[in-house]
């Protein structure tokens, strides 16, 4: 793999160029102008996928870096030249951070979930591009048929440890709590044409069960793929996670109607207008907001609830649902009336469930 080009020998930084960048965000200063939707809105998603996880793994090293150190970083010489091309990198890394990206195995079709389409006419019927039928949540490019699309689809129908499940008779045990360590960060919006998916730039992870997984986007379906005890809720946001060995955990934070959501809202602000392509935000989000209060979750192992199915990921169901309004319900309703996968065979997994 050519995961570590992006450390650009040419810069003058010893360590991680673009977390020195956001770091000075952070202190309101320097990254003006960043990020360049111009610049990142040209760049498909598809193409960019290399670099970007080129980025991922040059950035990994220095995730403890301090934003005085960044600073620090940034009085060396020659290191203002170097902003514009920093700039433009975060930006393309924003505006192109893929999904679930490479599954356990390290294949590169992993990465479906959040792969952009760009022509896909999303809430229309699958339609044939050149013979090729996309999946969907309906008609002959449905759930039922993923497994058939194409040979890298199959798990979607033979696998054994499938997403979503309805959550039922787990086993109440002392589980222990996810670490959540998320911050105020930059992100980029993207509807995919399967669901609005939101990029976030780096510094966001979760430990727990001695692995610290980084937080790569999070996405919605409405209503939630998961069940707890049949019941199935208004929507859903799944937070995707990779930690260094390319192994995913998915948090799954439900959603019902009640009050805003101010988190939600900030995501609806700044829907792109076109799909497919990525458009970075102005200010920053935390995750912190979308938690609910109470941290006792579900757990069992799963797989990506969209094509290609690749399973081995970790899932957290919070069993707290968190409230949006009706009218931010309705807004995603617009868009994605329905995408959410059918419920799979549970195939004697098991559950665990906070006491
Ligand atoms: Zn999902």
């Amino acid at each position: 793999m050519h995961h570590r080009t992006l450390a650009a020998p040419s810069l003058p930084f010893p360590q991680r160029p673009a977390l020195a960048c956001l770091s000075w965000l952070m202190v309101g200063a320097l990254c003006l102008g960043w990020p360049q939707p111009a610049q990142a809105r040209s760049t498909p998603a598809e193409k960019s996928e290399p670099k970007v996880e080129k980025a991922e793994k040059a950035e990994k090293p220095s995730s403890d870096k301090t934003a005085t150190q960044a600073r620090d970083d940034g009085k060396e010489e020659g290191a203002a030249e170097n902003l514009g091309v920093l700039r433009q990198r975060l930006a393309q890394r924003l505006a192109t951070r893929p999904d679930p990206a490479p599954a356990p195995s390290g294949k590169a079709e992993t990465r479906a979930e959040t792969k952009a389409e760009p022509r896909a006419s999303k809430r229309a019927e699958p339609k044939s591009h050149g013979g090729e039928l996309h999946w969907a949540y309906e008609g002959e490019g449905g759930p039922e048929h993923w497994g058939d699309l194409k040979p890298e689809y199959r798990l979607c129908a033979s696998g054994k440890r499938q997403s979503p499940i309805d959550i039922r008779d787990g086993i109440r045990v002392d589980l222990e709590k996810i670490q959540f360590d998320y911050q105020p960060s930059g992100f980029a919006v993207l509807d995919n044409g399967h669901t609005i998916q939101v990029n976030l730039a780096p510094g966001n992870s979760l430990q727990v069960m001695g692995r610290r997984y980084e937080l790569l986007q999070f996405h919605f379906h409405r209503p939630s793929e998961e069940r707890i005890n049949g019941r199935q809720f208004d929507m859903v946001a799944h937070l995707v996670h990779k930690d260094a060995d390319g192994r995913l955990a998915v948090v799954a934070v439900l959603l019902e109607r009640g009050r805003d959501q101010p988190l939600v809202q900030t995501v609806w602000n700044n829907l792109p207008l076109e799909k497919g392509e990525a458009l970075p935000a102005p200010g920053q989000m935390d995750l912190n907001q979308l938690l609910p209060e109470d941290r006792g979750y579900y757990t069992y192992m799963g797989s990506l609830t969209t094509p290609p199915c690749s399973e081995g990921v970790l899932w957290m169901v919070m069993r707290q649902p968190v409230q949006l309004s009706a009218s931010q319900l309705n807004i995603f309703g617009r868009l994605y009336p329905m995408n959410a996968r059918p419920v799979q065979a549970g195939s004697g997994r098991l559950i665990k469930e906070s006491q």
